[in-house]
């Protein structure tokens, strides 16, 4: 069967709208038609050719749609249903596996790295060559078949553009205040980047009841966002000195860095209290390394870790997630920032490179 795809065929160069040829879905894995793909970091760091992908290559991983066909081994769902898109359909028995963090699966993380479903095969091609997939999914697409358990059921009241947000955004940002870093009720947070992900990252504050926090961030309209969703002050880089002294002179109980660059996450340390924790929450371009003063582990006592996804199986936290968004205290359609058709995805893209207030989405 024939769906139409955005492919990515190198660093610089739009993204091509192609027909492209997908297998039948194996007996263990379900057709979905996409309703609504956000555009992530992640993506952008392969159009920007900070990573190297093989191609071409659809992109796009954060994602919901409505299941249209399924193999004859799949029970979770059925033709109808409403889904969102999990990137981490771990293998379930390496050593990330074994202890409970699937987005962490080895062979997944290498079959991101060659732009293939887990099992190997990505399932799609143009004129005989293999179409390869981003982050081990290529939702930018009208139609894409994936493995079951990469189709998470949705409740029906979700919208379908902030459902998409739930598949990367929120699972990541808000996962990686609840369930990786713990934070306290009361805990005072410093927030670096307030993109998609770190707007969820101030969400979970909220949610988890934290004290003061504190947004940075180069993009006005991203700050203020930031000062909708609870922070204290969202500030630009340069601010940031003085707007500490002022609020949390000794830093913050919890330090999160949405953006994963050397510089953002020195920052995230540098105001990271004395016995604080500080969490890479962003992924970094390839090849950067960081270089940090010893003296902020053995007399400072901060502790620097980090988190992919949320630190928890999407298939756990997304129905806590979706408990918060029924209850009110989890918003997702205030994130949303401008809705692209698939013929526009380029525009999508430039939006989002732009440093869009809201979270970009496509609607294929
Ligand atoms: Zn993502
Ligand atoms: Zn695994």
């Amino acid at each position: 069967m024939k769906t139409r795809a955005a492919l990515f065929r190198g660093a610089g160069r739009p993204l091509e709208l192609q027909e492209i040829e997908l297998d039948e879905p194996r007996e263990d894995e379900v057709l979905v038609r996409m309703s609504a793909v956000g555009i992530c970091g992640t993506d952008l760091h392969s159009i920007r050719g900070e990573w190297e992908r093989p191609t071409p290559m659809v992109l796009g991983h954060e994602g919901a749609g409505v299941v249209e066909e399924v193999g004859s081994a799949v029970t979770r769902v059925r033709p109808g249903d409403r889904v969102v898109l999990s990137w981490a359909p771990s293998c379930g028995e390496c050593v990330d596996c074994r202890r409970g963090r699937p987005a962490a699966c080895v062979p997944l993380h290498r079959a991101m790295a060659g732009g293939t479903l887990i099992e190997g095969h990505t399932g799609m091609s143009l004129n005989g060559e293999t179409v390869y997939r981003g982050t081990a999914t290529g939702a930018l697409a009208e139609q894409i078949i994936v493995p079951e358990r990469v189709a998470l059921p949705l409740r029906d009241d979700v919208p379908v553009e902030d459902a998409a947000l739930l598949g990367c955004a929120a699972l990541t940002g808000v996962g990686a205040v609840l369930f990786a870093a713990r934070v306290e009720s009361g805990a005072t947070v410093f927030v670096v980047g307030a993109g998609g992900v770190g707007q969820f990252v101030l969400q979970g504050a909220r949610l988890a009841g934290a004290g003061v926090s504190v947004s940075v961030d180069p993009s006005a309209p991203r700050r203020e966002r930031a000062v909708q969703l609870g922070a204290a002050a969202a500030v630009s880089p340069e601010e940031v000195k003085e707007a500490m002294g002022e609020l949390l002179p000794d830093g913050a109980d919890y330090a999160f860095d949405a953006v994963g660059e050397p510089e953002t996450t020195k920052l995230a340390m540098r105001w990271t209290k004395n016995g604080g924790t500080c969490v890479v929450v962003g992924l970094p371009s390839g090849t950067t390394r960081l270089q940090i003063d010893p003296a902020e582990f053995y007399r400072r006592e901060k502790h620097l870790t980090g988190t992919i996804y949320g630190s928890e199986d999407p298939a756990v936290s997304l129905p806590i997630l979706l408990g918060h968004v029924r209850e009110g205290r989890l918003d997702l359609g205030e994130m949303l920032g401008p809705v692209f058709p698939l013929e526009r995805v380029n525009d999508a893209i430039e939006a989002s490179l732009g440093g869009s207030g809201g979270r970009v989405v496509v609607r294929p």
